[in-house]
C-alpha cells in the first residue's frame, strides 16, 4: 500500500469511528470480540501451519503460547467489558461538595498497532482485543519476517471484522513509517528499543499518545539455597522455548559462586529433557527467524568465545537452517557484546556472584529490564530484591508466565517500554478516561468577585480547614 492507499484507508477509519461513538456500545463490542474468537477458532490451522513455514514453529507451542493467550483475553474482556466500560464515580473534596463527578471511559479513535515477528498472532491479536474492547478501530501492522503468519491473520480478519473497524497493512519499516505520517489516536508498539525510539519521536509530531513494548536484557538472580533443580527447570523452558525469541525469556543468570556448577549440570539435564540429546532432531525447537538474525546470534558467541568466555553446553549451529543448539556459556565480561547486547536467542550466560549486593548492583547499573526472575527459598532475600530493584515485572520462582496473567497489568520500565496492556490495563491504554463534572448545588460561586470582606473570612476558612 502507498502513502495515498494508506491515507484513504486511514480516513475512512477515521470517519467510522466518529460515528462509532453513538453506536459501538457494550453488544457490539462484545460481538465484535465474539467474532474474532471463532474466526480465530476456524483458522487456527492455518495460523499454525503459517507459523511452522515461517520458522518452524512447533504447533503445540504456538497453540499454548499464541492462540490459547488470545482466546484467553478475548473471554476475559467478553466477561468483564460492562464493569470497565461503566462510569468510574470519584468522590468529592470539601471544595467540591455540590457536585458529582465521574470518570467515563471513552475510545481513543483510530489506533495504529505494530506488531513484531516473535509470537506474531499474540502480539498483534492481543492489543487487537484491546483496543476493540476500549471501541476503537485499528490499523494493524504486523511483522514482514513472519510473512505466512501475517497473510494468515489478514485472511481471517478481513473474513470477521468490517474492514472499516479493522484493517490490516503488511509491509515492512516502509509502510510502518507512513503510517506514523498519519494522525492516529494511540500507537500501540511491539519491538525493539532502536524501533520504539523512532515510533516515539515520529508520533510526537501529531503528539499521539504511544504504549511501547520493548525488549532488553530479562536477568536471573539465584538466591543462595534455592532449588537449583526446579530454578534449572523455569529457567531452561523460559530461555529456549520459541528458541529463545522471547521478550521476557531470561537473557542471563546469577548464581552464587558455590551453586554454579550445580547449576550448570541441572540446566543440562533440563535441555536435554526438553529437547533430547539432539535439539536439531527436536520437533519441539524451533529455528532462528532469518539469516541475519542467525549470524547476530553466532557473531554474540564467536564474540564471547573469542575473549575467553566457555563453551559450557551447546554450540553447534547450521547456518543454511539457522538452526542454533541451546547453548550454556561461562566466563563472560562485561566488555562482551554478549553482556550489552539482548541475546534474543537460545544462548544463556551463566554469572557467578560471591555476595548478593554484587549482583544486585550489577543489575541495577543497567538499564530497566522488562523483566526480573528472582528464585529462592529464602523470605529475607526474595523481599530484598523486590526492594532494591525496579523492573517492568518481577517473577518469583517462576519465569515467563507473568505475560499471560490476566488480572496483571503487562509492560516495561525506563528503556524496556512505557504503558501497559492486557485485561482491564489495555482497555485503559486504548481508551480516555474522560472527567466529567456535573454541578448540582455548588458552593464555589460564593468565592467569585468581587473579593469583599466575605470572600476574604471564607478563603480564610478554607485554608484552616484545608490545613
Ligand atoms: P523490530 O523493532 O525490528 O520490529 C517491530 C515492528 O516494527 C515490525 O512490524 C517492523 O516492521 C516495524 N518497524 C521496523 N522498522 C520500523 C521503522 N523504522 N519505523 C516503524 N516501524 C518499524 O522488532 P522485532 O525484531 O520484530 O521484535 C524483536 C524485539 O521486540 C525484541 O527486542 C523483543 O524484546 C521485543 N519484543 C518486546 C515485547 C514486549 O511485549 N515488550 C514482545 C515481543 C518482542
Amino acid at each position: 500500500m502507498d502513502h495515498a492507499a494508506l491515507r484513504a484507508l486511514f480516513d475512512r477509519h477515521a470517519t467510522a469511528a466518529v460515528a462509532r461513538r453513538k453506536s459501538f456500545g457494550l453488544r457490539e463490542r462484545r460481538a465484535a470480540l465474539t467474532a474474532l474468537f471463532g474466526a480465530l477458532g476456524r483458522h487456527r490451522d492455518r495460523l499454525l501451519a503459517a507459523m511452522k513455514a515461517d520458522y518452524a514453529k512447533n504447533e503445540t507451542e504456538a497453540t499454548l503460547w499464541e492462540i490459547l493467550p488470545v482466546q484467553t483475553e478475548i473471554a476475559h474482556a467478553r466477561r468483564h467489558l460492562r464493569r470497565w466500560m461503566r462510569p468510574r464515580v470519584a468522590l468529592p473534596s470539601l471544595t467540591m461538595l455540590g457536585t458529582s463527578a465521574r470518570l467515563r471511559p471513552e475510545a481513543k479513535g483510530v489506533a495504529l498497532i505494530i506488531a513484531p515477528w516473535n509470537f506474531p498472532v499474540l502480539l498483534a491479536l492481543g492489543p487487537l482485543v484491546s483496543a476493540i474492547a476500549a471501541g476503537n478501530s485499528v490499523i494493524l501492522k504486523p511483522s514482514e519476517l513472519t510473512p505466512a503468519t501475517s497473510a494468515a491473520l489478514k485472511a481471517m480478519l478481513v473474513e470477521a471484522l468490517p474492514d472499516d473497524l479493522v484493517a490490516v497493512a503488511e509491509g515492512g519499516p516502509e509502510v510502518a513509517e507512513a503510517l506514523l505520517d498519519l494522525p492516529f489516536d494511540h500507537i500501540f508498539f511491539t519491538g525493539s528499543i532502536a524501533v520504539g525510539r523512532i515510533v516515539m519521536e515520529r508520533a510526537a509530531r501529531h503528539l499521539t499518545p504511544v504504549t511501547l513494548e520493548l525488549g532488553g536484557k530479562s536477568p536471573v538472580l539465584i538466591g543462595p539455597g534455592a532449588d537449583l533443580a526446579k530454578t534449572a527447570r523455569w529457567i531452561a523452558w523460559g530461555r529456549f522455548a520459541n528458541t529463545g525469541q522471547t521478550c521476557v525469556a531470561p537473557d542471563h543468570v546469577f548464581v552464587p559462586r558455590a551453586e554454579e556448577a550445580e547449576l550448570l549440570a541441572a540446566l543440562k539435564a533440563e535441555l536435554g529433557r526438553l529437547y533430547g540429546s539432539d535439539p536439531a532432531l527436536s520437533p519441539d525447537y524451533g529455528r532462528i527467524v532469518n539469516a541475519r538474525h542467525f549470524g547476530r546470534l553466532a557473531g554474540l558467541i564467536d564474540d564471547a568465545v573469542a575473549q575467553g568466555a566457555t563453551l559450557a553446553h551447546g554450540g553447534a549451529r547450521e547456518g543454511d537452517q539457522n538452526y542454533i543448539a541451546p547453548t550454556l556459556l561461562t566466563g563472560t565480561t562485561p566488555a562482551m557484546r554478549i553482556s550489552d547486547e539482548e541475546i534474543f536467542g537460545p544462548i544463556l550466560p551463566v554469572i557467578p556472584y560471591d555476595d548478593p549486593a554484587q549482583a544486585i548492583g550489577q543489575i541495577n547499573a543497567r538499564p530497566k529490564p522488562l523483566a526480573l526472575y528472582v528464585f529462592g527459598r529464602d523470605r529475607a532475600f526474595i523481599r530484598r530484591v523486590k526492594a532494591e530493584t525496579t523492573s517492568g515485572g518481577l517473577g518469583v520462582n517462576l519465569t515467563v508466565v507473568q505475560f499471560v496473567h490476566p488480572n496483571l497489568p503487562f509492560g516495561g520500565i525506563g528503556a524496556s517500554g512505557l504503558g501497559a496492556g492486557h485485561g482491564r490495563a489495555g482497555f485503559e491504554t486504548f481508551s480516555h478516561l474522560k472527567p466529567v463534572l456535573t454541578n448540582h448545588l455548588s458552593t464555589l460561586p460564593l468565592v467569585f468577585p468581587p473579593y469583599s470582606g466575605r470572600v476574604r473570612a471564607l478563603t480564610r476558612l478554607l485554608l484552616r480547614f484545608l490545613r
